[in-house]
């Protein structure tokens, strides 16, 4: 049974069940952009990813797509044996509240959210102003979150101040990403001393071993790989680091055996307990998420089996003391029905991104 984690109670989990997992690292705004109209050129790099793909899909995001898109990312970590997501949201087109749509989403489906604004510069001082003023609304109103960046290398040293100052003041981390790209390999030597150890530091990919950022790291091995930004090599790293999937899907478990996969990539002596263990971290940033319980349709739920084991999936989850996963179903939700209501609000962001 090694690599479990670390209940908090006396339960002795059966060799087929584990604690909620935990995704360190979300975008829920990210899943409706599967079929999305293609960029009018090929992205050659990370900028251009970001620009036109990413930022692209976020300014045509409203209510409607918001929420759609939350409930279809809830749905589907639920599916996947994931209990509590740590998201970090961005619509400029409609800021005020969008945090309350994705949270709200999430607690229909059944799935626990920390929410955060990603708030940056890059749609001038007045963008940046109502990004960290809807994580106060956020906040002030009792949400679950934290303080969200989108990176350094989008803001200014003042709003990157700003935001590491709510966030104290609130007694929550800042979630952020960091030198994910070789664009923002200045970031450490701006971020070192507002950082704490209850910020989020994802990506840190070009990240100097002796970055000197308190936090924890997340590693997002698949969206790594996908935009060609290379291994972050998290095993390199002195600060606690956990797992997150960076808006592709939730499959913990999956995202698991990448993580696993890359690390031995680069070292064939390591055993994937080390990225279990990186899994294992999410319980140390969504506590609550230890007393949910996950039976999955394959075990024991080990390390060394996980690793080399395809198409372990969920058949019932509990969450909060709530059965909300049955027979591999969602309880709360007709899953048929909000596949068909997030095609649809899909079609529709779609059409805008085509449009004029
Ligand atoms: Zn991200």
């Amino acid at each position: 049974m090694g690599g479990l984690g670390r209940p908090m109670t006396d339960h002795v989990p059966a060799p087929n069940e584990t604690p909620g997992l935990v995704c360190a690292h979300h975008h829920l705004y990210s899943a409706l952009a599967r079929g999305m109209p293609a960029p009018p050129r090929t992205p050659a790099n990370f900028t251009d990813i970001l620009e036109l793909v990413w930022w692209r899909l976020d300014r045509a995001l409203d209510e409607e797509s918001i929420r759609w898109s939350a409930m279809l990312g809830a749905l589907e970590a639920l599916e996947r044996g994931c209990t509590a997501i740590i998201d970090h949201h961005e619509s400029p087109e409609a800021i005020e509240g969008s945090l309350s749509i994705v949270a709200e989403a999430c607690a229909t489906v059944g799935v626990r959210v920390s929410c955060a604004y990603g708030v940056t510069d890059r749609h001038g001082p007045d963008g940046a102003r109502r990004g960290l003023a809807e994580n106060e609304r956020f906040l002030v109103e009792g949400g679950r979150g934290m303080v969200g960046v989108h990176a350094a290398f989008t803001c200014t040293d003042g709003t990157l101040e700003a935001a590491a100052s709510l966030a104290a003041d609130h007694g929550v981390g800042v979630h952020i990403h960091v030198a994910e790209g070789e664009v923002d390999a200045p970031a450490a030597d701006r971020l070192r001393q507002l950082a704490t150890d209850d910020w989020l530091v994802v990506h840190g990919v070009h990240l100097a071993d002796e970055h000197g950022l308190a936090g924890t790291i997340v590693h997002n091995p698949r969206s790594n790989m996908n935009n060609s930004v290379g291994y972050a090599r998290p095993a390199r790293f002195a600060n606690p680091v956990a797992l997150g999937t960076d808006g592709i899907g939730a499959d913990m478990v999956d995202e698991f055996r990448l993580a696993y996969a890359c690390h031995r990539e680069v070292d064939v002596a390591v055993s994937p307990e080390t990225a279990w263990g990186w899994l294992a971290t999410g319980w140390d940033l969504f506590p609550e998420a230890r007393s949910d319980r996950v039976i999955w349709n394959h075990q024991p739920m080990d390390p060394w089996h996980l690793a080399f084991t395809p198409g372990v999936g969920p058949v019932e989850v509990t969450v909060d003391g709530e059965v909300v996963l049955a027979d591999g179903s969602p309880t709360r939700v007709d899953s048929d029905e909000v596949r068909s209501r997030a095609a649809e609000e899909a079609a529709r962001l779609h059409k805008r991104l085509a449009g004029p």
